[in-house]
């Protein structure tokens, strides 16, 4: 099954690099990972996206914003539009990052206006779920990462599916160095995969790359990305450095 689908290594640059950084890095990476068999997306900050998509230019790097708000204008200061990232080129959004959620107020229900406003825009959403280090204690990862799943995934269609990603992302594991083991990684993506089938068919779950997040970088990623339902990873540290987000993409390819 995991041959119907292509891995897809992401880096999650969240609040780092300046314009002028995100060039360099960009041009740094491109030889690295030119010869790479998976979808390589750097994720950058808006006011560098302009920046990430010349130096990205005729390259097979995507470029994807953070976030993006579901209405199309209007008085919603501080928040940007997903058909303003789509106008300027940008092919993909994270939506529903724990950071999101956790500091600046991003909801089940505000995540799905922001998936809807994605899909109607035309950009891919790599959507992000998963549980806090508590919730995992309680025993409730699954039912819980299945219904941030089915919240964020309401009105949206089985053809829309095709431009959605899921990464699973325990929030214990970001930023901490403390990654999932492989196992427990294959088990939830193995879950939410189920989720996605109950919802839209075993055929669309199949087809769903579910990535893995939480301190991946270039000495566990092999191991992770060789589990039958782990297809890439959603990297945040270790994608600001060349050598290792290209040691991961090598992983992945
Ligand atoms: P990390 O971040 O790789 O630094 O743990 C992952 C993420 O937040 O997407």
């Amino acid at each position: 099954n995991k041959t119907l689908r292509k891995a897809v290594i992401a880096g999650n640059w969240k609040m780092n690099k300046t314009p002028a950084e995100t060039t360099a890095l960009i041009n740094e990476m491109k030889p690295l990972v030119a010869n790479a068999d998976c979808g390589v997306i750097v994720c950058v900050p808006f006011v560098d996206l302009c920046a990430a998509l010349e130096a990205a230019k005729g390259s097979n790097i995507s470029v994807g914003a953070q976030n993006c708000h579901w209405e199309k204008s209007g008085a919603f200061t501080g928040e940007i539009s997903a058909f303003t990232l789509k106008e300027m080129g940008v092919e993909y959004v994270i939506i529903g990052h724990s950071e999101r959620r956790t500091y600046f107020g991003d909801t089940d229900v505000t995540v799905n206006k922001r998936v809807r406003a994605a899909l109607d825009a035309g950009l891919t959403v790599i959507l992000c779920v998963g549980e806090y280090l508590e919730q995992r204690e309680q025993g409730i990862t699954a039912e819980l990462v299945a219904m941030q799943t089915k919240i964020a995934l309401g009105g949206v269609s089985k053809d829309e599916l095709s431009r959605i990603i899921i990464a699973y992302e325990p929030v214990w594991a970001i930023g901490t160095g403390r990654t999932a083991t492989a196992d427990q990684a294959n088990e939830v993506c193995a879950s939410i995969r189920a989720t996605v089938a109950a919802l839209y068919g075993a055929d669309a779950a199949n087809a769903l790359t579910i990535q893995y997040g939480g301190s991946m970088n270039a000495g566990n990623a092999a191991e992770l990305l060789a589990k039958p339902d782990v297809d890439g990873g959603l990297i945040g540290g270790a994608s600001l450095k060349a050598p290792d987000f290209a040691k991961i993409v090598e992983a992945a390819s």
